[in-house]
């Protein structure tokens, strides 16, 4: 964590259109896991944006999710700002040799021009998590904008996969701003993490799997990419963390809900 928060500064007002690489996902002031707080629901219901109807569900919490579903020595792994033509199916892989669940945030931009890797995540078991249309940084933005982003990037995914659950949304960097009423109102569950260990630093898979061994705390939740540059040695860590893990008796989860 203490390599990450130069880099998330220096992140954070990026727009997703000049990102190259780097720098994607990362929290403005990281210190440890977020504090979950209870923000108020608006009162105004789901609305629909140009003709598309908002999500049959009801309201949920708030309150930023930093913990797996079960208690004990699970983590929970989640991928961020895909899917990508070529590490989202290594990852794929990796997940289904060690029949592992994860939960795949996922931009809407990227769902455009990858549908079938949408629909081989949902086959493969996995969740689905909103992680805004265009990587926005939401900082400053109105909650009625952020709506109809999160309405429109559900449309999207659901247009890859029709009617799927996309149960957890994510802002991008960290900055929530009001994102998590909003989400929370729309049914979808803002999802947090405790562990960014800055895969998009490129460390090499060694330090990438030792910044993954010195962060892992028990019902943790770890935030990768399987995107927005060259995610080799993330496919790599993620194969070795969980052969790792699961003979030491660790099992992995997905996030509370
Ligand atoms: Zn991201």
């Amino acid at each position: 964590m203490r390599k990450i928060r130069t880099a998330e500064t220096r992140a954070v007002r990026r727009r997703w259109a000049t990102l190259t690489t780097a720098l994607v996902c990362a929290a403005t002031t990281w210190a440890g896991a977020p504090a979950a707080r209870a923000l108020p629901a608006p009162a105004a219901a789901p609305v629909s944006v140009a003709g598309i109807a908002a999500p049959a569900v009801g309201p949920v919490s708030p309150a930023l999710i930093t913990t797996t579903a079960h208690p004990g020595n699970r983590i929970a792994l989640t991928f961020d700002d895909g899917p990508s033509p070529q590490f989202t199916p290594q990852l794929l892989q990796v997940l289904k040799k060690h029949q592992v669940k994860a939960v795949f945030c996922v931009v809407g931009e990227q769902v455009e021009w990858q549908q079938a890797q949408v629909r081989a995540i949902v086959a493969d078991g996995h969740t689905l998590c909103n992680h805004t249309y265009g990587h926005r940084d939401l900082t400053s933005v109105s909650s009625t904008e952020i709506e109809a982003d999160i309405v429109r990037t559900n449309a999207q995914i659901r247009s890859a996969v029709p009617g799927v659950e996309i149960p957890y949304f994510r802002a991008p960097y960290g900055n929530w701003g009001q994102s998590p009423a909003v989400a929370a109102n729309l049914g979808l569950r803002p999802l947090s993490w405790t562990l960014m260990p800055g895969d998009w630093e490129l460390p090499g898979v060694d330090v990438l799997l030792q910044r993954l061994r010195d962060g892992i705390t028990p019902t943790g939740v770890i935030t990768l990419h399987d995107a927005g540059g060259d995610r080799q040695q993330t496919v790599d860590a993620v194969d070795r963390l969980i052969t790792e893990y699961t003979a030491k008796g660790w099992s992995f989860d997905l996030p509370a809900r």
